[in-house]
């Protein structure tokens, strides 16, 4: 066992060792920690739904009906009419013919990318995809290349060279997870189609978040019908647990019966299916949240834009790179000596010496929140008023 105690040290003495702080309140903008109040930005409880009384509501009336757990997978006797319910609300959100739920959004990585390609097939990605998704297609077998970040150029080319495979997937986050841009969308649909190839966009962090009815980036880039197999999580914006993966009726067919994440496993609790389903509806009827989260972004970008380094953000998702991780370390701490949680986001997360701070946003903020983040950055020496 000597090998753990040595792993461990060498993780601390590179500032790579991580470990949790634990919350003892809800998802709130202002979270408890051992007694203490902290200004949070690193939920991804985008639209704060998390703690909303009708998800709530919705997941104690499914307790008092159904119970706690699902006892079985989902082929055996673990469906439940809220999860079929809960699917087919997920493909009415997602203007598909069906979807298929899964225990979470890796598993649904991971069970779509090894269902669907294998050896034999290439599957083809962004280098900085999420890892749930490097993770699927390292172990579905198939030929795993990348291309430089958002570089749909490379995309083409590497698929020019693609034509001895069987099947070809391009599998592309929406909005990444760590830097927060977005992939062009477009581009990536015009070359799948060109070269024949299957898409699969993963679309975590804009669910909720991009288009105007709030169905993703696809809505948002006007890309419905064009890509053959998106996955989502409920854990985020919808403020609740649980992955999918949504698609023709045929695709969900064929996932039912190979997708080993979803069949060797039990179902999600009921009350969290009542919880996605509240959290869902509540998307679907009223977009306030979603403009709300807007409007701090766009506050969080005005306000930036007077400092330096100036920090873009195109989703609620805003990255302060940093570099070493014992300087992104460092920053952490100081701020939360101040009151302010955002754990440095480190190796192997983000690549080496891109160490960096990572603020997620919610709706729930409010600009006073956001003016003292920024005060409290330029406080601790980390942002500078630009000179001219
Ligand atoms: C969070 C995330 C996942 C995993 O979803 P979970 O439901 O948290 O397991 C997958 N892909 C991306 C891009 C993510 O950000």
């Amino acid at each position: 066992m000597e090998f753990i105690a040595e792993i461990l040290q060498e993780l601390k003495n590179k500032s790579l060792l991580r470990d949790y702080t634990a919350i003892e309140s809800a998802q709130e903008p202002i979270v408890r920690i051992k007694g203490k109040e902290y200004l949070s930005f690193c939920s991804n409880n985008y639209l704060g739904l998390a703690n909303h009384p009708l998800l709530k509501q919705a997941a104690i009336e499914a307790i008092h009906q159904y119970g706690c757990g699902a006892g079985a997978s989902r082929l055996v006797s673990g469906t439940m009419t809220l999860h079929t319910a809960l699917e087919k609300k997920i493909a009415g959100f997602k203007g598909t013919e069906a979807a298929l739920l899964f225990p979470a959004g890796y598993m649904a990585n991971l069970g779509a990318l090894c269902a669907i390609v294998s050896k034999g097939d290439i599957v083809i990605g962004d280098k900085l995809n999420h890892a749930s998704i490097i993770d699927g297609c390292r172990y579905s077998g198939a030929t795993f290349r990348v291309y430089p970040h958002n570089d749909s150029n490379k995309l083409e080319s590497l698929l020019q060279k693609s034509s001895v495979y069987r099947r070809k997937l391009i599998v592309t986050d929406s909005v990444f997870s760590m830097d927060g841009d977005i992939a062009p969308l477009m581009e990536i649909v015009s070359v799948a189609k060109k070269y024949d190839a299957l898409l699969m966009v993963d679309d975590a962090h804009a669910t909720g978040v991009f288009g105007k009815q709030g169905r993703g980036l696809i809505e948002h880039c006007g890309l419905e019908g064009q890509v053959e197999i998106i996955m989502g999580s409920l854990s985020k914006a919808i403020g609740s647990i649980g992955g999918f993966i949504a698609g023709s009726q045929q695709l969900i067919d064929f996932l039912k019966n190979k997708a080993r994440h979803f069949i060797y496993t039990t179902a999600l609790p009921p009350s969290v299916c009542a919880a996605s389903l509240a959290g869902l509806h509540l998307i679907m009827e009223n977009t306030a949240p979603m403009n709300n989260l807007w409007d701090n972004i766009r506050y969080l970008n005005s306000r930036l834009s007077h400092f330096s380094p100036l920090i873009a953000g195109e989703s609620p998702i805003f990255s302060f790179l940093i570099g070493s991780a014992k300087d992104a370390l460092d920053i952490s701490m100081k701020l939360f000596q101040n009151g302010i949680l955002i754990p440095a986001i480190r190796p192997p997360t983000v690549p080496a010496g891109t160490s960096r701070l990572r603020v997620s946003l919610m709706a729930s903020h409010e600009k006073h929140h956001l003016d003292r983040f920024i005060e409290t950055l330029c406080n601790i020496g980390f942002l500078k008023e630009k000179s001219s």
